[in-house]
C-alpha cells in the first residue's frame, strides 16, 4: 500500500469506529504531527532559537460537535475507556490522564473568550508518548485546530501557539515553551522550522535528508530518569541567574564573544550553563546557514558539538544518551546528539543510508552489552503540520 491509501484507510478505520463508539459521524478529522528537535535545547525559554521539524507521526482526532455542553473523550490508544466533562464546569487542577491534553486546550479557548460547545471526540496517534517526541503537543495541536475550525474562532497560528502553550502550563502542569506546537502547528514537508522563540518568527529551512543519501535516525533510550523534573527546573534557574547577574533581558541577548567578559562575572557552574545556552543559539544560527548553502550532510559537526556542550557544560545527557550518541558516531553517523529536554528518552544520528542498518545493529548491540532495555530506533522524515485530513 502506498502512504496516501495507507493514510486513507486509517481514517476510514476511525470515522467507523467514531461512528460505532458515538453513533453518528465526525464533522472532520484534523491530524497534528509530533517533532523532533534537530538543534536548540534549552534555549526556548531563554528567547533563543530552535531548529525542530514535524515529523511523519501524528495525532489524528476525529470530531463532531454537540448540542450541549458534554464533551466525551475516546482514545485507541491502551483501554483507558470513554471520558465524559462538562465543557461547562472546567478547572485547571483536578483533571488526570490524556484527557487533560484535550480538555487544556478547551479550557485555554475559553480563557480567550471563545465559546466551546460540547463534542465527541477519538484520538487516534502514532507519536510514541513519552519519547520525547512531543506526542502531547500533537494531541493539542490537533484538538485546537479542530476546534479553531468548527468554532468559527477564526484564531491565527500565533494564537494557537500560545493557547496551546497556556494549556500545557495552566492546565496540564507541564512548564513548556513554545517549540513544539510551533513545529507541529507550522511544519512544512521537506523543511525543518527556524523558530524565534522571542517573537515566534519563523522560517522554513530545507531538510532534504534523503535526496542527501541520509536519514535521521530516532534512538529511544526508553529512560526516564527521575531527576528529569528537578533538572529542568534547576537548568532554568541557573539561565535565569545569568541573564541576571549580565544584565540581559535573556541569554539570547548574550553574544559569544562576550563569554569571555561573562567568565569573570559568573559562579563556575552558573558559566557552564550560560556557556551552553549561548554556544547552542549560535550553532542553530550556523545550522540554518550550512542547511541553506550546503545541505544536511555538512551539519554534522554542529549536532556532535551541541551534544557535547549539553553533555558537559549543560549536564543533562544520561549514560543511555550517550551510549547511543558515541555508538551511533562510532559506526557510521555524520553527526549524533541528545534531543529535547535531557535526562533520558531520544538521542538522533544523522546517518548515510548505507551505514544505517550498521548503526542500528551497534546501538542495539551497544545497549544488550550494558544490561539496558533495548532502544527503539526508527526513522523521522520532515512531513506537514496540522490540517484537516477528512
Ligand atoms: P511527550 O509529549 O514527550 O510524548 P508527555 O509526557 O508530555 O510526553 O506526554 C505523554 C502523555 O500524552 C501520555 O502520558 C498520555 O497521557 C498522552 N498521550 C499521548 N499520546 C496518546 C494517545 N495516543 N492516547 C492517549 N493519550 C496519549
Ligand atoms: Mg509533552
Amino acid at each position: 500500500m502506498n502512504t496516501t491509501t495507507r493514510a486513507d484507510a486509517q481514517t476510514g478505520a476511525q470515522a467507523d469506529r467514531f461512528k460505532a463508539t458515538f453513533g453518528a459521524a465526525p464533522h472532520g478529522v484534523w491530524a497534528a504531527p509530533g517533532r523532533v528537535n534537530l538543534i536548540g535545547e534549552h534555549t526556548d525559554y531563554n528567547e533563543g532559537f530552535v531548529l525542530p521539524f514535524a515529523i511523519d507521526k501524528r495525532a489524528r482526532t476525529a470530531v463532531r460537535l454537540r448540542s450541549d455542553s458534554t464533551i466525551r473523550l475516546l482514545s485507541t490508544f491502551g483501554d483507558q475507556g470513554l471520558a465524559e466533562a462538562d465543557a461547562a464546569a472546567l478547572t485547571p487542577g483536578p483533571v488526570k490522564g490524556w484527557v487533560k491534553y484535550p480538555l487544556g486546550v478547551v479550557w485555554a479557548l475559553q480563557q480567550h473568550g471563545v465559546e466551546v460547545p460540547g463534542f465527541d471526540l477519538l484520538l487516534d496517534s502514532d507519536v510514541p508518548l513519552g519519547a520525547g517526541l512531543s506526542s502531547s503537543h500533537a494531541i493539542e495541536c490537533a484538538v485546537i485546530t479542530a476546534l479553531n475550525e468548527l468554532t468559527g474562532a477564526g484564531l491565527s497560528v500565533e494564537e494557537m501557539v500560545r493557547l496551546t502553550q497556556h494549556a500545557e502550563n495552566a492546565f496540564v502542569g507541564a512548564p513548556t515553551g513554545i517549540m513544539d506546537q510551533s513545529a507541529s502547528l507550522r511544519g512544512a514537508r521537506g523543511h525543518a522550522v527556524f523558530l524565534d522563540c522571542r517573537d515566534q518568527a519563523v522560517e522554513l529551512v530545507p531538510f532534504e535528508a534523503q535526496e542527501a543519501g541520509l536519514v535521521l535516525l530516532v534512538i529511544d533510550t526508553k529512560v526516564s530518569h527521575s531527576h528529569a523534573d528537578g533538572g529542568y527546573a534547576s537548568r532554568r534557574a541557573s539561565c535565569e541567574l545569568g541573564a541576571q547577574v549580565l544584565g540581559v533581558k535573556a541569554l539570547r541577548d548574550v553574544a559569544v564573544a562576550d563569554l569571555d567578559e561573562a567568565s569573570g562575572l559568573l559562579d563556575e557552574l552558573t558559566f557552564r550553563r550560560v556557556r551552553h545556552i549561548v554556544t547552542e543559539n549560535d550553532r542553530v544560527r550556523q545550522a540554518v546557514d550550512t542547511l541553506r548553502a550546503q545541505g544536511p550532510a555538512h551539519i554534522g559537526s554542529l549536532l556532535d558539538a551541541s551534544h557535547a556542550s549539553m553533555r558537559d557544560d549543560f549536564e543533562i545527557s544520561c549514560p543511555e544518551l550517550d551510549l547511543a550518541v558515541d555508538t551511533a558516531r562510532a559506526h557510521g553517523a555524520i553527526g549524533a546528539r541528545m534531543t529535547g529536554g535531557g535526562f533520558g528518552g531520544s538521542a538522533i544520528a544523522l546517518t548515510p543510508v548505507a551505514q544505517e542498518q550498521q548503526v542500528r545493529d551497534a546501538v542495539v548491540h551497544a545497549f544488550a552489552e550494558a544490561g539496558l532495555t533495548r532502544p527503539d530506533i526508527f526513522t523521522v522524515t520532515p512531513a506537514a503540520g496540522a490540517e484537516r485530513i477528512s
